[in-house]
């Protein structure tokens, strides 16, 4: 028998009306947030010293009552927040997620699938796997070549590829480990490539050094003829070539890397070449634009996040590549412990560095089941529309465009200010400052700009027109 004492304490499960209420308080409270977005700051004005107070009221005055309890919560919660759903924040990426994939979210909590198996997860596990074959066939895989698994990011995306990377070409790496390679193995992508790619070449042992950024030219792309002579002096050297990382969009400044040229070159050398599709990888939903990726279907594998552009709530990646055995023979393990309800090659765990895992992909899954390819479409194009209207409104307005890219990711300056970094990181930080926009900068060519990206479905005209009221009012001050 449970202790009275224990029975008598604490309910976690609460009784059904409570639990009716409660559901009610908190979607009551997400829906009015999702409809008036734009009413909030976007940056908070609380300092860190208060924000650990409110934390530790929370913990340490427990209330019994449920509601009060969740009603802070929520309050303090908002309060503490940088709003990237608002649609003024043209910032890193991270997206306004529609309000049923943030429901998905829910539901994966009240059921908590783990699927580090199939047999514990099998909807789940299934679902994973078809949606990985679906997207990885849009990408120009085929279907029977197509093996992928999801992950939390872009980062781990990028490790997963340099693991594999590794794995197909290095014999000795699985099991007596990179010691036993004999040479240094060296990767290849552009200065302007991400840095999630520097710390994978240390967790995987082959040290940052092991990488030879390779310059671009004047639209951030990398230069594939300075790439080919790297290759060779590397080569000349005694150090031994094995990948290639092309940039499907960059993270400053949107650029595509000559993901054709690139292959023909990794073809050449014979280097495993990854695509690090983080945030343009979601142009391969658009009928048209989809050809700025071309070259990506002869890609090795690819790292595509769904948090970015497609809207997904942040911890959705989808890795894919075309060597449908390199992810088993990589992390295939025999468990005694784990059930004997697999079904052999498809069990997560046996496919990925985690173990159990949560069901990554539902908010994907749930987006299509309710708008279907076509609204994913509808996403990039609105999007990559609302960017063209901002880089039209800023050149009417006599600012400069820096960088040149189909994605809508401007970066820009104005003449008046051109050659003052201070004053262009001055205007940036007072509109942070204010909560009224949120723009970054980034420096092109030696010269420091504005980076405003299109990270939202929801921003519009208006947003875009009251962007431009704040830069000219803060222009106006500072000139
Ligand atoms: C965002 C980004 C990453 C890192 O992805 P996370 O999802 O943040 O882990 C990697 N590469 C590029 C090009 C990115 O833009």
């Amino acid at each position: 028998m449970i202790p009275s004492t224990l029975k008598d304490k604490i309910s976690l499960d609460l009784d059904k009306e409570t639990r009716a209420t409660l559901t009610e308080q908190v979607l009551l409270r997400a829906n009015a947030y999702h409809e008036d977005t734009r009413a909030t700051r976007i940056t908070t004005q609380q300092s860190r010293k208060e924000l650990q107070e409110v934390i530790s009221s929370l913990i340490h005055h427990p209330k019994h009552d449920p509601s009060q309890s969740l009603q802070d919560l929520l309050q303090a919660f908002e309060s503490g927040c940088l709003h990237n759903s608002h649609p003024r924040y043209l910032g890193l990426f991270t997206p306004r997620v529609p309000f049923v994939a943030a429901l998905s979210e829910f539901i994966k909590a009240v059921y908590n699938p783990n699927l580090g198996s199939w047999g514990h997860a099998p909807f789940a596990v299934e679902s994973e796997s078809v949606l990985i074959k679906e997207v990885g066939e849009k990408f120009g895989y085929t279907r029977e070549s197509v093996d992928g698994i999801f992950t939390s990011g872009g980062a781990e995306g990028n490790l997963n590829g340099l693991l594999c990377g590794l794995a197909s070409r290095y014999e000795a790496f699985r099991k007596e480990g990179l010691a036993q390679i004999g040479k240094q193995p060296v990767l290849y992508c552009s200065v302007e490539s991400h840095h999630s790619i520097v710390k994978a070449a240390r967790m995987v042992g082959i040290g940052q050094n092991a990488i030879r950024i390779i310059p671009t030219d004047d639209r951030q792309r990398m230069d594939a003829t300075l790439l080919e002579a790297q290759i060779v002096d590397d080569l000349t050297d005694g150090l031994d070539p094995f990948m290639l990382i092309s940039t499907a969009g960059t993270t400053g400044s949107g650029a595509i890397d000559p993901i054709e040229l690139n292959h023909q070159i990794a073809r050449k050398f014979e280097l495993w070449h990854h695509v690090d599709a983080a945030y343009g990888g979601a142009l391969i939903f658009h009928e048209k634009l989809r050809k700025q990726l071309a070259g990506i279907a002869k890609s090795d594998s690819i790292s595509f996040d769904l948090h970015k552009w497609p809207a997904s709530p942040v911890g959705t990646n989808m890795f894919l590549t075309s060597h449908p055995t390199v992810l088993h023979e990589l992390y295939a393990v025999q468990a005694g412990y784990m059930p004997d309800e697999s079904v052999e090659g498809v069990d997560p765990y046996t496919h990925s560095p985690k173990w159990s895992r949560r069901y990554i992909g539902l908010s994907f899954l749930t987006m299509l089941a309710i708008y279907g390819w076509d609204g994913y479409e509808e996403i990039i194009q609105r999007q990559w529309q609302v960017g063209k209207y901002l880089k039209r409104k800023l050149e009417e307005a006599d600012w400069l465009i820096v960088n040149e890219t189909e994605l809508p990711l401007i970066c820009f300056t104005h003449p008046k200010i051109e050659n003052e970094p201070n004053k262009v990181q001055e205007i940036a930080d007072r509109m942070v400052k204010s909560g009224r926009a949120w723009i970054s900068t980034y420096e092109i060519n030696g010269q420091l700009t504005f980076r405003a990206c299109i990270t939202n479905y929801a921003t519009d005209e208006e947003d875009i027109q009251n962007l431009l009221s704040i830069l000219h009012e803060q222009l106006n001050q500072l000139i």
